[in-house]
């Protein structure tokens, strides 16, 4: 009987031991234990490109509403699927045609260039900037005066300030513009720089 109640309080004790250190470990992590999702997340393997040679440069609005439809411009119909680097900020290439009102996303945006053009100084020939109507990034920070497409028109002060600071790139310039009154359609056009005029 005694041993009994010996083996019996052993067990307990080995129980909450073991219930305590479950506790201290999920603390350790944050609070949670890994659900089945995250073990599966840890062990399933994802592709790399090791040998990638980018040829462009992609500036694009971060918007999210439009991300497959600038991805779907660049990769399906411009066929640079795993060829270009996506520089993104919201507003897109706006900085580079209003570099004091936004002149810390027009410094990060000189860095990553620099970098990028150091990794891979043979193959990046290209800037491609998009731009799209009704910019909520140019509603917030740039004054627009009742300018309709303002940013439109800034992809030729963009392409102007990028032809003059890295001469030998090539650049090219889309502006998307919304198709139905929900804004769930986006199409593109290649804006010929011939046909803008700077402000
Ligand atoms: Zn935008």
């Amino acid at each position: 009987m005694k041993i009994k109640f010996v083996c019996a309080i052993v067990v307990v004790c080995i129980a909450m031991l073991s219930l305590f250190y479950c506790a201290e470990k999920r603390k350790a992590r944050g609070g949670t234990l890994p659900t089945g999702d995250e073990r599966k997340m840890s062990q399933k393997e994802h592709l790399t490109v090791p040998d990638v040679q980018p040829e462009v440069i992609a500036f694009y609005c971060l918007d999210p509403r439009l991300k497959d439809a600038f991805e779907e411009l660049l990769e399906d119909d411009l066929g640079l699927k795993g060829k270009y680097i996506p520089m993104l900020k919201f507003g897109g290439p706006a900085a580079f045609a209003n570099q004091s009102q936004l002149f810390t996303d027009y410094s990060d945006l000189k860095v990553q260039i620099a970098f990028a053009r150091e990794h891979w100084p043979h193959s990046i020939k290209r800037f491609v900037l998009v731009a799209h109507e009704q910019c909520g990034y140019y509603k917030k920070k740039l004054s627009q005066n009742g300018q309709v497409d303002l940013e439109k028109r800034d992809l030729f002060k963009a392409a102007l300030h990028l032809q003059k600071a890295y001469p030998g790139m090539e650049i090219e310039l889309y502006y998307g513009r919304f198709t139905n009154a929900e804004k769930t359609r986006m199409s593109f056009e290649k804006v010929e720089r011939h046909a803008l005029q700077p402000n």
